[in-house]
């Protein structure tokens, strides 16, 4: 274990110029909050959270505005003090609407009591770790925003895991703030992972970044003190992904269709592992993150922005897009939406925003070639080219006999694809059409 494996498939998509250059030494740069948040009640995967609090409230930085409900969810905090003006509904960057709570900022910062009152020094238990982690809001940082305490409570697992997968690989074009967290909050990243440890009853955790970040695999590696392993992967999309990175990583493989834990693993994002560490050490809920803005901007960076603030307010601290933008999209330049509207809020699990000019272009179609290239890129061992002739003759069933449910919408195959075929949109549809169908 702890020695890096290739899987099969993937691409290499580009880096330099326009991508993850711009912003790879860019630090962190903390955002003075703005003078007003819309804060979404689903920001998680599960069930959404209830509103607690009504138009008129005055509320505390760090103070519940919204409780979880069900075993699936997560708590949603005020990210600044104020006053309570709105309770509605907002759109969230994937297109969906939610409930959500509107402060209007009294720029005083005032944290809720709750928080200082639940800092936790020393010895922890694990139940303490869990608890922090469910009552602070905690969810995954890389994309899902799977609720944290669900992930770390294995207590009901049969057998349980034994591998902590700690992942800092940031494949995606043009994100780098996963890159900085880990340069710049290593240590804290790195209390994180012994309480993730700890909570999960793992007994060894890997954290595996990508070689094109020598600086973060530095950072880790002088963190770890001995309690962890780091790992140097090679760079090549999509290595950040669950099933990926427990091969390279563990050499374990994850059935189709089965979770993490199937393969005896336990998969944390790195910026997670931060968020833990302030739930422990500080009483501190999930009301900020770093926010990656590249792409066609006039000063790309990465930015620490309060939740509920909005794509625009990332505009202004990346001074204007530049000309000629065809598309802005919320995440990774592989897997990432595009979003209609710039005016949406940052959520726990915005993880950048790009911009993009004459690539931003839909390409035309033409004719499969039948060259083979998406079949040889898929790491899924699939074949994109037949899943997509049935989502063609809207042929739902055909499409998940061929293996539909299976993909994981990487983009691997749309990018190599010389007839500019939309593999990865056309499968996303068979499999939308057939969860519809109960296929
Ligand atoms: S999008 Fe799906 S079919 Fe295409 S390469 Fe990725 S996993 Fe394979
Ligand atoms: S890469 Fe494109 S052209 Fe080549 S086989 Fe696949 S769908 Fe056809």
């Amino acid at each position: 274990m702890g020695i890096s494996r290739i899987f099969g498939g993937g691409v290499h998509p580009v880096e330099a110029g326009k991508g993850k250059d711009s912003t790879k030494s860019n630090g962190i740069i903390d955002l003075t909050p703005p003078a007003k948040v819309t804060i979404p009640m689903s920001m998680h995967a599960g069930a959404p959270a209830t509103v607690c609090v009504q138009v008129g409230q005055e509320v505390k930085l760090g103070q519940v505005i919204g409780e979880a409900k069900g075993a699936i969810s997560a708590p949603v905090h005020a990210s600044v003090s104020g006053k309570v003006v709105a309770v509605g509904k907002c759109m969230l960057p994937s297109g969906r609407e939610a409930d959500a709570v509107t402060i209007e900022n009294d720029f005083k910062d005032e944290w809720d009591p709750s928080v200082e009152a639940s800092a936790l020094t020393g010895n922890v238990s694990a139940e303490q770790i869990i608890e922090a982690a469910r009552s602070k809001g905690i969810v995954g940082m890389g994309g899902a925003g799977f609720p944290t305490a669900v992930k770390l409570d294995t207590s009901k697992l049969d057998p349980k895991p034994d591998v902590l997968v700690v992942n800092g690989s940031e494949c995606e074009p043009y994100l780098t703030s996963d890159h900085r967290i880990m340069v710049e909050c290593a240590d804290r990243v790195a209390e994180g992972i012994v309480l993730a440890l700890k909570a999960t009853g793992c007994q060894k955790a890997f954290v595996g970044i990508e070689d094109n970040k020598p600086d973060a695999v530095e950072a880790m590696k002088k963190a770890a003190q001995g309690r962890f392993e780091v790992v140097a992967l090679p760079a090549r999309y999509p290595q950040g992904f669950e099933k990926m990175l427990i091969y390279s990583l563990t050499g374990r493989k994850v059935p189709n269709g089965a979770l993490p834990s199937a393969a005896g693993c336990v998969v944390l994002n790195v910026g997670t592992c931060e968020a833990l560490c302030r739930a422990v050490r500080e009483g501190r809920p999930l009301i900020d993150r770093v926010v990656t803005v590249a792409g066609h901007v006039n000063k790309p960076g990465n930015f620490r922005i309060r939740i509920g603030a909005t794509a625009l307010d990332l505009e202004d601290a990346a001074e204007g897009f530049g000309e000629g933008v065809t598309k802005i999209i919320v995440g990774g330049g592989m897997m990432g939406n595009a979003i209609p509207s710039i005016n949406l809020p940052v959520t726990k699990n915005f993880g950048g925003l790009v911009t993009l000019a004459e690539e931003g272009h839909v390409p035309e179609e033409s004719a499969c070639i039948r060259c083979g290239r998406c079949v040889r890129a898929c790491p899924m061992k699939l074949m994109p080219t037949r899943i997509d002739a049935y989502a063609r003759h809207r042929d739902w069933a055909g499409a998940v006999a061929a293996g539909a449910k299976n993909c994981m919408e990487c983009g691997c195959c749309t990018y190599v694809c010389p007839a500019k075929r939309q593999l990865t949109q056309s499968i996303r549809m068979a499999k939308a059409l057939a969860r519809i169908k109960k296929l």
